[in-house]
């Protein structure tokens, strides 16, 4: 039976190393609570019966695998670094259960690269059990089926990547800069997910002050932190001196909106 609500389940809030980092011994990477153990960032949005991957990382199998998913529709990609499309390969089995090759949305650089790092894919004469994937570029307001898809046009460091926007909900991650015409399109969200790296500033992730500075203008009813370092300390402690209609997102974690 469909569900008569949308989800997002969080399947990794980690920054580009996820929590722990091998051989670290800071106190938030030796922590035994789960909510401070973070893969690479990605999260599942069911909306309408699409099943809508938001980036697909590194840990992309091993989150799937443990959240019991087994669908993907479409993959929108925020950008084309390691812990965003390292794990696209993984996709394969979702091709073989649904003949199909999976619809991949994103920056027309974004693509190029995809296709560099996953030629094989694109080969004239692929390998048999290759994965299949359509690119598709993005630029402005798209449709995935009756889905309308507001890309966010944000700042990470010096590059240009998305954001999306589907339905009431926003989710932006590695961003360092939204310029307002851009923070207008997520005025009032139900829910936006943002990136908030750690206390510090760093040059090309927005630190904890400034996601709140975001939040604060753009005015979610909801917000939930992710791309999260161990540099931002333990999930509890962190989370219990934030306004209260910010959360820190912790990996499993299933909204409805
Ligand atoms: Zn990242």
């Amino acid at each position: 039976m469909k569900p008569n609500y949308n989800s997002i389940t969080f399947l990794g809030t980690g920054t580009s190393q996820g929590i722990p980092i091998i051989g670290c011994t800071d106190p938030v990477c030796l922590s035994n609570n789960p909510k401070d153990k973070r893969l690479r960032c990605s999260a599942l949005i069911n909306y309408n019966g699409l099943d809508i991957l938001l980036d697909c990382g590194t840990d992309f199998r091993t989150q799937m695998l443990r959240e019991n998913k087994a669908n993907v529709d479409a993959v929108l990609l925020t950008h084309e670094h390691t812990d965003h499309v390292g794990g696209l390969d993984d996709l394969r089995p979702i091709n073989f259960i649904k003949k199909q090759d999976i619809p991949i949305y994103g920056l027309n650089r974004t693509l190029d690269d995809i296709k560099i790092r996953y030629s094989y894919a694109f080969s004239k004469n692929k390998y048999p059990g290759a994965p299949g994937f359509q690119l598709f570029p993005v630029k402005d307001v798209f449709n995935i089926k009756n889905i309308k898809i507001t890309p966010i046009h944000v700042l990470h460091g010096k590059l240009p990547i998305l954001g999306y926007k589907i339905g009431n909900l926003s989710y932006i991650t590695d961003a360092s800069f939204i310029d307002e015409k851009e923070m207008d399109k997520i005025f009032n969200s139900e829910i936006l997910v943002l990136n908030s790296l750690r206390l510090e500033e760093h040059h090309s992730h927005f630190n904890l002050d400034q996601a709140l500075q975001v939040i604060d203008k753009v005015k979610p009813k909801k917000s939930y932190l992710t791309h999260i370092s161990y540099q931002l300390g333990f999930h509890e402690e962190i989370e219990k001196n934030l306004p209260s209609n910010v959360f820190l997102a912790y990996d499993g974690l299933e909204l409805n909106f």
